[in-house]
């Protein structure tokens, strides 16, 4: 029987390397929902060539437009991001692959495994925001999240058939393209710099999350719950080839680590086809053609979002929660050219302090949280833009 896909931002830089995998494997998988933002065409053209059941446009203003396009198809339009999900949880999904970016992502993360659901993750900012909750419901669920992000699917290849746990993990990071650009030029860098990433093509908002370590430091909150690990078993080395993915430490003082070439394609089939490998016609690694490694320590003076993460994930509550809002907000003014590139730290840092502090949230609180980090965080920004 087919693997059923309800994908979730089918239009973004994972959705559309997930559909590149159905399409190259017609006879194993099937979509059954896609899901956009915005990009309402470019749906409509992916719906017509994979016939989904459903179709959800996040943006209620291009129902309109999407139901006139796909007027003749045997397809169901929605709208709003309530119907995303509804979607998640149809009898007819098998696995929900979430490549939605931000924190929209996190109710239907959740909708999935309450749903028992597989879970094909991309979408970290769902575990950064209710982590706990997530992985809480999948276990009483009895589902597996797998894991898309590069690092994360390293960390859990290398666990495959390991009934030790690690002592260690080590997430690598390419360092972005400002690892060696001296603290007072970042104050002037520009967007399409910091949209300049060194080795991997992704979306605006992870590319810049990239630049300033915010999300190598959610992935660090997405390993601790992920793997069950606490913050002092997670480091962080800056590999700038990006060849080595992560890496996993045991008690033996063995370390094994996955290493290939940048490329989401294998991540996301390793997921969608675990415990199974399969052909995949990508570029090969050849060593000898990249005979220097190399590893250093994070420069935490020049990119202190990286500590922040660490710092939030110690305390707790919805302080993840208030960072990964207050950062949105604050990519979101730097990619509108509101503020400088090193306000982002200022605002995220701003809002920290005055945020309040909720130890056990509900999602609901987590809810309120994301809405009050947004609106301190627009504040700060705003200041900001005045100076
Ligand atoms: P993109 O910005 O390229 O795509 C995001 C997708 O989500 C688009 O389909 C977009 O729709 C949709 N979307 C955006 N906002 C909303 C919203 N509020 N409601 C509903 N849908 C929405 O992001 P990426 O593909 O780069 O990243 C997706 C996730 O995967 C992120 O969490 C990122 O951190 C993670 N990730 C990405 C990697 C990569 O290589 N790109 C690598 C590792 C992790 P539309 O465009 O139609 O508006
Ligand atoms: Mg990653």
């Amino acid at each position: 029987m087919k693997q059923r896909l309800a994908l979730l931002g089918s239009t973004g830089s994972i959705g559309r390397q997930t559909l590149d995998i159905v399409r190259r494997r017609p006879e194993e998988f099937e979509i059954t929902t896609l899901t956009a933002g915005n990009q309402w065409e470019e749906l409509a053209r992916q719906a017509l060539e994979f016939h989904p059941d459903s179709v959800v446009i996040a943006n209620k203003q291009h129902y309109a437009p999407l139901c006139e396009a796909l007027a003749k198809e045997p397809i169901k339009v929605y709208a709003g991001s309530e119907a995303l999900e509804q979607v998640v949880g149809g009898g007819e999904v098998d696995t929900v692959v979430n490549a939605l970016v931000g924190y929209a992502g996190m109710l239907p993360s959740l909708a999935a495994v309450k749903a028992s659901k597989r879970l094909a993750l991309a979408n970290k900012e769902s575990l950064v925001v209710a982590g706990e909750h997530i992985i809480r419901e999948a276990a009483a669920h009895n589902v597996p999240i797998l894991p898309i992000d590069s690092e994360h699917s390293a960390i859990f290849q290398c666990l495959a058939g390991e009934s030790s746990a690690p002592r260690r993990v080590i997430i690598t990071a390419s360092g972005g393209p400002f690892l060696r650009t001296p603290a007072e030029e970042l104050e002037r860098v520009s967007v399409a710099q910091a949209l300049a990433h060194p080795n991997w093509s992704m979306g605006a908002k992870i590319t810049i999350d990239s630049s300033t370590l915010v999300n190598k430091g959610f992935e660090v909150i997405e390993a601790r719950w992920l793997f069950g690990l606490r913050p002092e078993q997670i480091d962080v080395l800056v590999h700038p080839q990006s060849i080595v993915h992560s890496m996993v430490e045991f008690d033996d003082g063995a370390i094994k680590a996955q290493l290939g070439t940048p490329d989401m394609h294998l991540p996301i089939q390793y997921a969608l086809r675990f415990p199974e490998r399969g052909e995949l016609g990508e570029e090969r690694l050849d060593f000898a053609k990249c005979a220097t490694l190399t590893f250093e320590k994070p420069d935490t003076e020049r990119f202190p979002l990286l500590n922040t993460a660490y710092e939030c994930l110690r305390r707790g509550g919805n302080s993840c929660c208030v960072m990964n809002g207050s950062n949105e907000v604050a990519v979101a003014a730097f990619l509108a050219g509101e503020i400088k590139y090193t306000d982002i730290a200022r605002v995220i840092i701003g809002t920290l302090e005055r945020a309040q502090f909720v130890a056990a949230p509900t999602i609901e609180e987590y809810a309120a949280s994301n809405q009050e980090s947004r609106a301190i965080s627009s504040e700060i920004a705003s200041r900001l833009r005045l100076k």
